[in-house]
């Protein structure tokens, strides 16, 4: 399981994650919400190990994950535009996913990963020819390849349109649970947060000021802005 806390990272005078704290149990997937700059992709960027600056605490279970270096954190990252190599084939770009943490690659492992994702009989396809969701496919299927016990997902399908944006995420909701991996999803889409996590935690000026069922953040909003950011009153 993932602990957060008292997690700070600052940019000069910018308080871009501010004393925060968060749980994400085993196998749980948690959505993170919050106003555009409140520190979402901050804070997840500093749990991967690419924001070295960060004091506090990030722990899986009993390991100091701050002293681990990023690549063998045990976790895997998607971000919104894939970022996947264009001078590869799908299955070039999920091999390079087991490459970078020092597995080989195997034939039999990569057409798992893919059939995982729904890719089946993509591995020759060019990415660049992919349509937007089969490309998110792709880098979900690279950030699982090494087995990672943690995935980071910043807005995975916030490039995409509205109905392939729904579809993708009762897809990816399935996936997550098949896979058996913790994750944290930072999504703008209210309805992709009901749909994909277990818990939500809802992020402002750097903090965590709130976390639970999507029904009970809803329900009950812990303070005005809060309640105003969801659109539900207080
Ligand atoms: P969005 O929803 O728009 O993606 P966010 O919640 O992901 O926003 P962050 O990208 O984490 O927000 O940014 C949090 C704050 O930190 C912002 O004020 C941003 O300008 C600042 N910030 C982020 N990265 C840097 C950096 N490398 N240098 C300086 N300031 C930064
Ligand atoms: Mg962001």
């Amino acid at each position: 399981a993932l602990r957060i806390r008292h997690l700070n990272v600052h940019f000069g005078p910018t308080r871009a994650v501010d004393d925060a704290g968060l749980d994400v149990a085993d196998g749980e997937v948690v959505a993170l919400l919050g106003p555009s700059g409140c520190g979402k992709s901050t804070l997840l960027r500093s749990v991967a190990g690419l924001e070295p600056a960060a004091t506090g605490e990030i722990r899986w279970d009993e390991e100091d994950l701050t002293r681990t270096p990023v690549h063998q954190r045990g976790i895997g990252l998607v971000f919104q535009d894939g970022q996947l190599f264009p001078h590869r084939d799908v299955a070039g770009n999920v091999r390079f996913g087991l490459r970078m943490h020092r597995i080989r690659p195997t034939e039999p492992r990569v057409d798992e990963l893919l059939d995982l994702v729904g890719l089946k009989g993509y591995r020759r396809r060019r990415v660049t020819d992919l349509s937007g969701g089969e490309q998110q496919r792709v880098a979900l299927a690279r950030a699982l390849a090494p087995k990672p016990r943690l995935l980071l997902l910043d807005e995975p399908l916030s490039a995409l349109d509205r109905v392939l944006r729904e579809q993708l995420a009762l897809d990816l909701a399935r996936l997550l649970r098949k896979a058996g991996t913790s994750a944290l999803v930072v999504t703008h889409d209210h309805d992709e947060a009901f749909t994909l996590a277990d818990r939500v935690a809802l992020m402002r000026e750097g903090r965590i000021v709130q976390t639970g069922t999507a029904e009970d953040v809803w329900r009950n909003p812990v303070d005005e802005p809060t309640a105003t950011f969801l659109g539900c009153g207080l």
